[in-house]
């Protein structure tokens, strides 16, 4: 597991998907469950983009809408139904 540290050093390459998706996933999953960390994640995400940064590889909007979604909501891995 990371710490909040580890989250905090890897916020920017988390942000530019610049990380492994296996750490990747631990970002999130920690993001998810400590909201200090939430918060410093979406300060860097707003400097980044007020900067008008341009990562190498960045992460699509639709990307990171999906991970604030998920940060927001803050279900944890929780199956959602998706019967029609
Ligand atoms: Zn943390």
């Amino acid at each position: 597991m990371l710490n909040c540290r580890d989250v905090g050093t890897n916020a920017t390459e988390f942000l530019c998907g610049a990380l492994p998706w296996r750490v990747n996933l631990q970002v999130v999953w920690h993001l998810i469950q400590c909201g200090n960390c939430r918060l410093a994640v979406i300060q860097v995400l707003t400097m980044l983009r007020a900067l008008g940064r341009r990562p190498a590889k960045p992460a699509s909007e639709e990307q990171i809408q999906a991970w604030l979604a998920a940060l927001r909501h803050e279900h944890g891995p929780h199956d959602h139904d998706h019967s029609h």
